[in-house]
């Protein structure tokens, strides 16, 4: 009998990193990839047949939400059964948000969200701390943060009575983020704006859902980032622009004049359109920014197609219908998010390769590489190469089906994609070297994600 050196072998797949793709066989041993070429069967404890198949890296979402918001508005999926619907969507780690809820500093929502997840999470995680308050105590918790593997730290510039950061504050922030070479992640919308537009919606008595997306216009977006710019200018940190829903933003991607910038778009920016606001559910497509018009999808097309956008994130936060229902003729009251952390990778690739001839590599290089590089995890994670962590997806690119919310699993009865005809599909999802989703169905074999060691951002890997 030979003696088996792998624990699994992945069998004449088409390998696709951002840098290339190639037919050959990839082995696992334990958590890591062991070898990639022409494997030997014999070796390995089990093979996977992967013929006609991509096999691709594990998607990384650097931008989600699970067991967040408090009270009514606390959403549904816990990090168990949140992990578990990323796992089905071919996502093998994420990065979430430590929002410092009342009373909390930016140490406190870390420690509890490190909790939250621990011996939960079945898929690798981390966590973007968060400063709402420029106070003494903040800013050290997040230079504290910065130093010791947590270098993205996450700001807004709306939200005024929670989340948000005064200027001067991220202004201070962002000195930090330079000098200590982390990267600062920007929900660029202003305030100003959007508050003085709420009012007056609200004294005007126009609060459905259609109202909310008037209330937060391109032009908030804009002046948010043209504000962030300057100041990622003068002190030269890394910005990445989450969330980002305008193609009207090139000139300023284009022109940053020495700012290094990046930009996150999520697929429902790509695919749904500012309609749903008017259809009876539309409370159900509350998030912020708002869903955009035809003219702005297209314009973000052709930055996310012309290398202007590096990242394909989710913001996934999820909540139940009933919980956005009850406030559907008052929009300021319905809690803000589209349950997502499932379908953005294969949403994206049905959209993005199928139906416009996007290369995989790109796909890659915008749902886990470029992640990897600016989250500080590459190359444990971000690419298929020995000695990388065994995260790896295998997708049947050619198989067809209906998206509906009756078939996922994430703990909402709604997806905001129902209906969408898709091609593409995982049918198998290995993390840390476990197949946690076999012929598309979970298995549950006790495997837990580790809390993902990070380094600094790899702003020079970033093609
Ligand atoms: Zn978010």
């Amino acid at each position: 009998m030979e003696k088996k050196i792998w624990d699994l072998l992945i069998k004449n797949g088409t390998i696709v990193n951002s840098t290339g793709s190639f037919q050959a066989d990839l082995a696992i041993a334990k958590d890591k990839i062991a070898a990639v070429g022409q494997l030997e069967e014999g070796l390995a404890e089990r093979v996977i047949h992967a013929d006609g198949r991509l096999v691709m890296p594990g998607m990384i979402d650097s931008h989600a939400h699970l067991e967040t918001g408090v009270g009514e508005s606390k959403s549904k999926d816990t990090y168990y059964s949140g992990s578990i619907a990323a796992a089905y969507g071919g996502t093998t780690s994420f990065v979430d948000f430590a929002f410092n809820n009342e009373g909390e500093k930016p140490a406190d929502s870390m420690k509890r969200k490190l909790k939250e997840a621990k011996g939960n999470s079945v898929l690798d995680y981390s966590f973007h701390p968060c400063i709402n308050s420029m106070d003494e105590e903040s800013l050290g918790d997040i230079h504290h943060f910065l130093k010791n593997g947590f270098p993205s730290i996450k700001m807004f510039t709306v939200y005024r009575d929670s989340l948000m950061l005064e200027k001067q504050g991220i202004y201070e922030v962002l000195k930090l983020v330079a000098k200590e070479q982390g990267i600062a992640l920007i929900h660029a919308e202003c305030a100003d704006m959007i508050e003085r537009k709420i009012a007056d919606a609200i004294s005007a008595g126009k609060t459905l859902p259609k109202d909310h997306a008037a209330c937060r216009p391109v032009i908030s977006e804009l002046e948010a980032m043209y504000g962030v710019l300057a100041m990622a200018r003068d002190t030269k940190a890394p910005v990445i622009f989450a969330h980002m829903t305008t193609g009207e933003s090139r000139a300023l991607l284009e022109r940053t004049d020495g700012a290094k910038l990046f930009a996150e778009v999520c697929p429902h920016y790509l695919v749904l359109d500012e309609e749903v606001y008017e259809r009876a559910d539309g409370y159900n497509f509350i998030c912020s920014p708002p869903i955009r018009g035809a003219k702005d999808r297209e314009k973000l097309w052709e930055l996310v197609c012309s290398g202007h956008v590096q990242m394909i994130n989710s913001d996934h936060t999820d909540y139940h219908s009933r919980q956005k229902k009850k406030y559907a003729d008052y929009f300021p009251k319905v809690p803000n998010g589209l349950p997502t952390l499932e379908t953005r990778g294969m949403v994206f690739f049905s959209e993005a390769v199928v139906k416009r001839g996007m290369k995989a590599e790109r796909f890659v290089e915008l749902t886990s590489a470029n992640a990897a590089k600016l989250m500080g995890v590459y190359p444990a994670k971000g690419v298929l190469a020995p000695g990388s962590d065994a995260d790896v997806i295998i997708v049947n690119p050619e198989c067809s089906y209906t998206m509906r919310a009756a078939d996922m699993h994430m703990q909402t009865d709604f997806c905001p994609y129902e209906g969408l005809e898709m091609t593409g599909k995982v049918e198998y999802t290995i993390a840390g070297g476990e197949v946690l989703i076999e012929n598309g169905v979970y298995a549950e074999t006790g495997h837990r994600g580790k809390l993902i060691k990070r380094g600094k951002p790899r702003l020079d890997l970033i093609g």
